[in-house]
């Protein structure tokens, strides 16, 4: 009985590997287009439905974005003509399913201008590629080397870096954020937040609740210097702005398909290569293996190392599309239409009585996401509110905890932008506080069943 079984689906034979450069990006067509919302919102088809009498507005974007017809397409045509599992099968379809999902490792690579596609490790989510950065990067720690992240990370940027702590006896810090909802750069030069113990870095790009744009070429640079690990959460910067992993000075980087018009189901983890060659696994499984013994196994290379088991195939597919879309629009331009529609929603904002605006109230260094509390109207009950004229917002603590805390609130409303938002948009969202702020002057209970509290 042989107890050796040998990696037979072992992958350079038939992984081809697209040179990042010659990866198609912007391949949907050749003619640049120009920026027209009316234009782009035609491409999102369920931008035109109604809710109830009302006309929607989807103004949370930053929860998830809406998908354009051509991503949808793209999924439906590699499951109706090209379904295969990937590395597996020597047939035409594995041979096109393989092609088509390492294709799309190249074009995500080139989207965020990763060296090679070998550097794109494809996860279900922002949060398994976090977690894979933890566990990872975990097995070098000792007792008292410290992690720093901050007070305004997304839960999925502190609890992997808790539970990591818990199981090595290393100590979580935090960079703490203004008044006016920046990084406090200066309190952490200050309180020697960043040191010679200080082994991981892991700070969020663009924050998700208060629209911050961090400076993580700046944290970077200081982090290197001391020796640690950067750790960038980009969930909200890669899809409204152009990002350069080179630029930001970052050693991992992590995304997430659905809020940058892909699918669900698909994450994404960048690394410098000599890096990740030198981490461990995360997952164990089919794939991930070079060679497989009773006595144990010995591992591929990455990005096969990190993807155990059959990858987010369908979906690759569609986040290549999605990233190629953006592309063609142009992500200076999109950033450029979020910084007008923000800086328009701000003014409109600043007009609504009693509202206050959680995060930097002034358009600059800031994404396409404002978070306020109005009064003391509950946010469940202002997004009810607002739900029953078609607009769609978030209220609650929008997976940052610490941050509201920080802020002395329990929770917020967050309106959120995209490169389909209008001024139109933004126009019914005030009137529609408006309404809020009326309604509750007199003294009524927001109407309709299932009321939050
Ligand atoms: C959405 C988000 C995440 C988590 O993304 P998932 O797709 O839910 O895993 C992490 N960080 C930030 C800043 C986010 O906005």
């Amino acid at each position: 009985m042989t107890t050796e079984v040998e990696a037979a689906d072992r992958l350079p034979e038939y992984a081809p590997t697209v040179p990042v450069d010659e990866a198609p990006l912007g391949a949907l067509g050749d003619e640049p287009i120009p920026f027209a919302v009316e234009a782009i919102r035609a491409d999102f088809p369920i931008l035109e439905r109604t809710a109830g009498d009302w006309p929607l507005v989807y103004l949370d974007s930053a929860n998830t974005s809406q998908k354009p017809r051509v991503v949808v397409e793209a999924i439906e045509d590699h499951y109706l003509n090209h379904n295969a599992n990937v590395a597996r099968a020597m047939h035409l379809l594995g041979g096109e399913a393989t092609e088509a999902f390492e294709g799309a490792r190249a074009t995500l690579a080139n989207f965020v201008g990763a060296a090679r596609s070998e550097e794109i490790v494809f996860t279900k989510n922002a949060s398994e590629a976090l977690n894979l950065c933890a566990h990872t990067l975990g097995a070098r720690l000792r007792p008292g080397d410290e992690i720093v992240i901050s007070v305004m990370e997304h839960h999925s940027n502190i609890v992997p870096w808790q539970l990591l702590a818990e199981r090595t006896g290393a100590v979580l810090r935090w960079y703490d954020v203004t008044e006016d909802g920046r990084l406090d750069l200066e309190g952490a030069v200050r309180d020697g937040l960043l040191n010679e113990r200080t082994k991981i870095v892991s700070v969020v790009h663009v924050s998700n609740v208060l629209g911050t744009v961090n400076p993580v070429a700046q944290i970077a640079a200081a982090a290197h210097a001391v020796g640690a690990v950067v750790v960038v959460d980009a969930s909200q910067s890669v899809p409204q702005m152009p990002v350069d992993v080179q630029a930001l000075g970052a050693d991992l980087l992590v995304f997430t398909g659905h809020k940058m018009v892909g699918p669900t189901g698909i994450g994404v983890l960048w690394g410098r290569y000599d890096l990740l060659a030198e981490l461990p696994p995360f997952l164990g499984g089919g794939e991930m293996i070079e060679v497989v013994k009773m006595s144990g196994s010995t591992f591929a290379p990455p990005p096969h190392r990190f993807e155990a088991g059959t990858p987010p195939i369908a979906q690759a597919v569609g986040l290549a599309t999605a990233a190629s879309y953006l592309s063609d629009l142009g992500l200076d331009q999109i950033a450029a239409h979020e910084q007008d529609i923000t800086a328009y929603a701000l003014q409109g904002l600043a007009g609504v009585p009693g509202l206050r605006v959680v995060g930097p109230a002034e358009p600059v260094d800031r994404g396409g996401a404002i978070s306020f509390t109005l009064g003391d109207i509950h946010p469940h009950d202002v997004s009810q509110l607002l739900d029953s004229r078609g607009i769609a917002v978030r209220g609650g603590h929008h997976c940052a905890r610490p941050l509201h805390e920080r802020f002395g609130v329990q929770s917020s409303t967050r309106a959120s932008f995209y490169l389909y938002t209008t001024r139109a948009e933004i126009d019914a969202l005030v009137d529609g506080l408006d309404y809020t702020v009326k309604f509750f002057a007199r003294g009524s209970a927001a109407p309709g069943p299932g009321r939050a509290r």
